[in-house]
């Protein structure tokens, strides 16, 4: 009996961009329907291994592509896994992957509709840019009931029960009219040659009465010897792994041996992935054993802090059918991991010498590698060593730890840093004022997480990093100007400490400040006036605890001015209105936000008028 059923909705958009779209790479539907089979003989073998009592015979495992010119068809054959109803409704007819919607919306952003169908694992719908009417003919390797599926991309699909001898599934394309040219044997081959070289299996071209031909060398690249393999059939091996698009900026093809045997063939992209920040964020290494593929989903492969790399791992020592639960639990998997993670970090070690080149790697992925200074703590010295900064001393440039100790000399043993959200206002924090003057470079760290391995790294190759607040310099800072008098000082200060009392724990005098009145900072130990404002903006935290600090530079004429004119009581509101000001102005400093806009504006725009 057939039955018929309707699309989802989110499939009938899906078809509707695929049906219409005008894409010049048509040919990508082959490669993703190649892929699909290769992935359903994966299946199948991986099943196999870990059921062996099921005694499932198979011919040998293969992709067969068979034209035919007459009808205006195009057969992709697999003896693989196989689907039955469950899964032809389940896989075909919807899509169940979260990542649709965002394919959605990305196809409205970006034209390149080719790019985004692989990777949010809708391949299957790109058969619909060359044909318009699909037939799917499935039996599943454990069962005895094969069945057809049928469409034509607009209204829904048909399940019927169908004939198959083998278990695997034919593909049939019945090819639209500008898309014949699909049956061209020389044209295929091709295709074939160009994008699904690297396939695990044989992929043959069915030529009727001349007989097969098997097109690519069906072996894994990985395998092979280094010296015979070409640049494009690296990036190609690249592109198909990973669903990108881009070049890969790094590359690393290696065999471990000698107590645990593994080869790697690993990537680091040159773009970041869309979803490099979300929580549920996967592991980009598959996992094989003896070219068997496991899984994509091995926790524990790579560290969290470099998920970003991609490709393929293949050992020789794990046990080929041991569940995906207890793999995760290997010790072998550990080792596997702390032995690539060192390769890993020797090769970017290698590229680091090319500053220009690393700093690409750096704005793509350095916010995540960072974490690794307070997630691996074995670790932790080498991932802060191939860390980059921004820094007073080189704010257009990144710069290194270990050129910053070498800039900095014998004179100062430790690192200093300050944290806030751009390099541009951290630049011109009046707290630096000092360290300017005094030559002493500081670091100037803008990401959030820095709010966080700063205190995981208490010292690096021997020098302790430093908050500025925490750096006990004695600033011996040259004063060629009056100091403000003490007693008015004195007074000034009691008088701010009850004026501001509601946003400052205290008002001081501080040595360090040079061209600005006045600078904001937090009690020791507390958390910074940067971290803080993350929290707030995170909703972690409504106000700022009152732990802030105001400090004045007493060599500032204008704290100067101040002091002299606070004992006169007819100018008490004037130097009320113009420490408002100042405090205002230290926050803005900071990067914080103006408290009362409006009553600074008002006596901002009073004192302008009293000075022109
Ligand atoms: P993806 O391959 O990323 O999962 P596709 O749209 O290409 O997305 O395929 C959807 C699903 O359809 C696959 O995950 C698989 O379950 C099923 N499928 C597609 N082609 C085959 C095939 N040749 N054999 C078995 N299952 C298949
Ligand atoms: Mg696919």
């Amino acid at each position: 009996m057939a039955e018929k059923i309707e699309f989802k909705t989110e499939v009938n958009k899906l078809l509707d961009i695929v049906i219409n779209s005008l894409y010049s790479e048509k040919y990508i539907f082959l490669r993703e329907l190649i892929s699909n089979a290769s992935d359903a003989l994966d299946k199948l073998k991986y099943w196999k291994l870990t059921n062996p009592q099921l005694n499932v015979a198979n011919s040998a495992y293969k992709i067969t592509i068979t034209p035919n010119k007459e009808e205006g068809t195009l057969i992709i054959s697999d003896n693989g896994i196989g689907m039955d109803k469950d899964d032809l409704i389940n896989h075909i007819g919807t899509i169940a992957k979260s990542g649709t919607a965002e394919f959605l919306q990305n196809t409205k952003e970006n034209t390149s509709v080719v790019d985004l169908i692989g990777k949010f694992g809708v391949g299957f719908y790109s058969a619909f840019m060359v044909a318009n009417k699909v037939e799917i003919i499935t039996k599943k390797a454990d069962s005895n009931e094969a069945y057809s599926w049928f469409s034509n991309g607009v209204d829904g699909f048909v399940i019927e029960k169908a004939e198959r001898n083998e278990n695997g599934t034919d593909i049939k394309l019945f090819l639209k009219d500008d898309a014949k040219d699909f049956t061209d044997t020389i044209y295929l081959r091709n295709i074939i040659h160009t994008y699904s070289e690297h396939i695990d299996y044989p992929i043959v071209l069915n030529l009727g009465e001349a007989g097969e031909e098997t097109v690519n060398r069906a072996e894994a690249l990985w395998t092979r010897n280094k010296a015979d393999i070409t640049e494009k059939q690296y990036r190609d091996f690249y592109q198909h792994t990973t669903k990108n698009s881009d070049d890969p900026w790094m590359r690393l093809h290696f065999k471990a041996e000698g107590s645990l045997e593994y080869s790697g063939l690993l990537f680091v992209p040159t773009k970041a992935p869309y979803d490099l920040f979300q929580p549920d964020r996967l592991t980009g290494i598959k996992l094989y054993v003896n070219r068997v593929f496991i899984s994509d989903k091995v926790e524990g492969l790579m560290p969290m802090y470099l998920r970003f790399v991609r490709g393929i791992i293949d050992s020789h020592d794990l046990p080929l059918n041991i569940s995906r639960e207890m793999l995760q639990q290997s010790s072998l998997i550990a080792k596997i991991r702390q032995g690539t993670v060192s390769r890993i970090f020797k090769e970017l070690k290698n590229k680091a010498s090319d500053k220009e080149n690393y700093a690409k790697f750096w704005n793509a992925f350095g916010i995540a590698f960072k974490e690794g200074i307070y997630e691996d703590f074995s670790n932790r010295e080498t991932v802060a060593e191939l860390s980059r900064f921004y820094s007073t001393k080189s704010s257009n440039e990144l710069t290194s730890l270990d050129e910053y100790i070498e800039r900095q000399g014998d004179k100062y043993k430790e690192i200093y840093y300050i944290t806030g959200d751009d390099v541009k206002t951290l630049n011109c924090n009046p707290q630096l004022e000092a360290f300017r003057q005094h030559d002493i470079e500081v670091l100037l760290l803008t990401d959030p997480i820095d709010e966080f391995w700063t205190q995981t790294l208490i010292s690096y190759k021997g020098h302790d990093l430093k908050h500025i607040n925490q750096a006990k310099i004695d600033f011996d800072i040259k004063r060629d100007c009056q100091r403000a008098n003490d007693k008015g000082l004195n007074e000034l200060i009691t008088n701010m400490n009850e004026w501001f009392n509601n946003e400052v724990s205290k008002v001081e005098i501080t040595e360090k400040l040079t061209t600005s009145p006045a600078g904001l900072t937090v009690e020791e130990g507390q958390m910074s006036i940067h971290m803080e404002r993350l929290m707030r903006n995170h909703q972690q935290k409504t106000a700022f605890d009152s732990t802030r600090i105001l400090l004045l530079n007493p060599y500032h004429p204008l704290i100067i001015k101040l002091a002299d004119l606070i004992f006169e009581k007819d100018n008490l509101d004037d130097v009320k209105n113009a420490s408002m000001l100042i405090l205002e102005q230290a926050k803005i400093a900071e990067g914080e936000a103006v408290s009362n806009p409006q009553l600074f504006n008002e006596k901002l725009s009073e004192f302008i008028l009293k000075a022109i």
